[in-house]
């Protein structure tokens, strides 16, 4: 159970994802929190132009490389709607990030994915924690579970 503050800053991933969608980009929104609170940065997918790599967790990694100290990233948290594909969890450890909270798990998504018969990606649907053991991983959290099949449903609706 997502405390408060936790679930408004995954319901601003989850809106940061509609916004995804509706712009024809994949619904995935991320949020990166200082220690004090305060938001530093946020991101949603944006591989509609053809570069798979422009997921918001990436995208907030080497923003926190570019513009946070070490000690700082080590603090910061990563709240996202959907886990951290692979690639994703290997940037966040890389840059030192902090906590990763999600809404969603990629065991759910490829459960989805699954069902709405779409093709498995390129890249194996490993946990976070297969790729970043050191991280601390929170997620997931049923209260969004709805809203996120719903964006994923539309996003795979067939024409
Ligand atoms: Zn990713």
């Amino acid at each position: 159970m997502p405390n408060a503050t936790e679930l408004r800053y995954l319901e601003r991933c989850v809106e940061l994802a509609a916004e995804a969608l509706a712009a024809g980009d994949e619904p995935f929104g991320s949020v990166l929190v200082a220690d004090d609170g305060s938001v530093l940065a946020e991101d949603r997918n944006r591989v509609a132009g053809g570069d798979h790599t422009r997921h918001p967790e990436f995208e907030l990694a080497r923003w926190a490389a570019e513009n946070l100290s070490p000690a700082e990233r080590a603090t910061a948290t990563v709240y996202t709607s959907g886990e951290h594909c692979p690639m994703c969890s290997a940037a966040h450890a890389w840059v030192g990030l902090g906590p990763i909270v999600y809404a969603a798990s990629t065991e759910q998504l490829s459960a989805w994915l699954a069902e709405f018969g779409v093709a498995p990606g390129p890249v194996a649907a490993l946990p976070i924690q297969a790729i970043a053991p050191n991280v601390p991983v929170s997620g997931p959290f049923p209260e969004l579970t709805d809203r996120i099949y719903a964006l994923h449903r539309e996003l795979h609706r067939p024409a």
